[in-house]
């Protein structure tokens, strides 16, 4: 079974930032990828934006290098190549400055989708909206991408919302979480909302509780500067792992539109708890035989910022009110892995005299790798002996499940850039849903900086510290183990 792909409309995209490392990493080859596949049409133009002294040969150049390097050889074809190189331009700009803005202006043709990307530094955001519409340079129809942080706190993200709402509608701008983009999320609110079989028992009477995890291995690498200033809760909870949470706990929308879905988010936003100091765990990877340490990764021996993260959560509507949510995120774990997991309850009574506490069903729903999504029944163990019962998943990982077909799932990059051509917000997060976000987010930071709290240290290659063990251990719970 071979997906059936319908190509956008024709469409000028100006990469802002375009010989920056999420460019050459991310939206050069995701749109390297969507050109192969035919979802690209031919006529399209990327003009790559940036202050480095390059022409369109040296830009194409660049990006020949860029898809060496970041796609599989095996995917890589010299014609598309070809094709894809001769799509190219370059415009020599500085953001802040006055040059490059005319002709950056004459690469715009008429009567196509125009798309300005906005893949630098935040506070680069309101001098290029500012530019591209007092220059004339982008319209009502045209179309801005702007990628996260999108601020550092609720003041930071009003400031950046208000910069940008002074020359774009809410309806032009996109606001980027890549989370959304992955094929598993979107099938997240496939399985809920297009089956009879889950939405009836999604809730606090049936769902013990929830658990989300996004683990990583690798350290702070060269961001240490950077992410020192932000943490765990600015990079990965405030915006990824809340969106997650969002998804799982919204209200059923009355259709599958970006209004109507971004609404329900919000409301899961507006309902989440203050939460309690007890309810959360930070900490810090110790130096170890596999590399040094956070603070010497980020070379500040006195820093109290997070990079391990574990909370609970309460969602306080008629649906969640008694479900505890359980989010973690961390650093230099034991393996790469992001999944949600959804645990019934038991069973009310047992008819096979088994201990209680033993079984309960559980849907999860990996994001990476493998994405697919696994459910845990309980069976009778085979073979005579009586009625002993065991776990097993029903599978549905996607490979095996779809064939061919999931092995052509885009990236979440490579969706979300159509997803914005075709005018598509569904998927992007809306300034009020941001700003919500940051509102809950604030105080809990304000919190622990307030009581001076210093983060746990835990090994490298761990499941992080044992703090984060007892915050489910407490309330009779365990984690799900971080498996590759
Ligand atoms: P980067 O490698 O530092 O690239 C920054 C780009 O901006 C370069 O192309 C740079 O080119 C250009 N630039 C800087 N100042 C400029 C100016 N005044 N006028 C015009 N162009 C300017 O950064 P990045 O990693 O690609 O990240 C870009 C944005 O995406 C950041 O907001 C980052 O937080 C976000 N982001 C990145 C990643 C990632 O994986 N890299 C992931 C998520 C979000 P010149 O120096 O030639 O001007």
């Amino acid at each position: 079974m071979v997906a059936r792909i319908i190509p956008v409309d024709p469409f000028d995209l100006v990469i802002f930032g375009g010989t920056g490392d999420l460019a050459r990493r991310k939206i050069l080859p995701g749109l390297y990828r969507r050109l192969a596949d035919g979802q690209m049409p031919p006529e399209a133009r990327v003009v790559g934006a940036a202050r480095s002294e390059i022409d369109d040969a040296g830009f194409r150049e660049l990006v020949r290098e860029a898809l060496v390097e970041f796609i599989p050889d095996d995917v890589l074809d010299a014609e598309t190549m070809d094709r894809f190189l001769a799509l190219l331009h370059y415009v020599q700009i500085d953001a802040v400055g006055e040059t490059g803005w005319n002709e950056l202006k004459q690469q715009m043709r008429p009567g196509v989708v125009h798309v300005f990307y906005f893949s630098v530094g935040p506070s680069l955001f309101g001098p290029i909206a500012e530019r591209l519409k007092h220059r004339g340079i982008a319209d009502s129809d045209s179309r801005i991408v702007v990628e996260k942080p999108f601020g550092k706190d609720l003041a930071s993200a009003r400031e950046l919302n208000e910069s940008l709402a002074c020359h774009f509608d809410e309806t032009q701008i996109y606001r980027i979480d890549h989370y959304l983009g992955k094929e598993t999320v979107q099938n997240l609110m496939a399985v809920r909302f297009g089956n009879m079989l889950f939405e009836p028992l999604w809730n606090s009477q049936y769902v013990d509780h929830i658990q989300i995890t996004v683990a990583e291995t690798v350290g702070v690498g060269g961001r240490g500067e950077y992410y020192d200033r932000s943490g765990a809760m600015r990079d990965m909870v405030q915006n990824h792992l809340l969106q997650l949470l969002c998804l799982i706990a919204m209200e059923p929308p009355a259709r599958y539109d970006s209004d109507a879905v971004r609404d329900e988010k919000l409301k899961v936003i507006r309902a989440l708890d203050a939460v309690a100091p007890d309810d959360i765990v930070r900490g810090q990877y110790a130096e170890g035989p596999d590399g040094p340490g956070y603070l010497e990764d980020v070379g500040n021996p006195r820093s109290r910022t997070e990079c391990f993260l574990a909370m609970r959560l309460g969602v306080s509507n008629w649906r969640w009110a008694g479900t505890p949510f359980y989010l973690r995120t961390g650093k230099r774990l034991k393996a790469r892995a992001s999944e949600i997991a959804i645990v019934f309850k038991e069973a009310p009574h047992s008819i096979f005299d088994v201990p209680r506490g033993r079984h309960s069903n559980i849907l999860s729903i990996r994001l990476q790798p493998n994405e697919g999504m696994q459910l845990g029944v309980t069976i009778k163990e085979p073979g005579p002996g009586g009625m002993r019962l065991i776990d097993v998943p029903l599978d549905m990982s996607f490979a095996e499940a779809l064939g061919e077909q999931a092995e052509d799932i885009p990236d979440a990059y490579e969706r979300l850039i159509m997803d914005v051509i075709r005018g598509n917000q569904t998927l992007f997060m809306r300034g009020d849903e941001v700003e919500a976000a940051w509102a809950w987010t604030d105080p809990v930071i304000a919190g622990w900086e307030a009581r001076g709290h210093v983060p746990s240290r835990y090994d490298q290659g761990s499941s992080g510290p044992d703090d984060a063990l007892m915050l489910l251990h407490r309330d009779g719970r365990r984690w799900r183990e971080i498996r590759p």
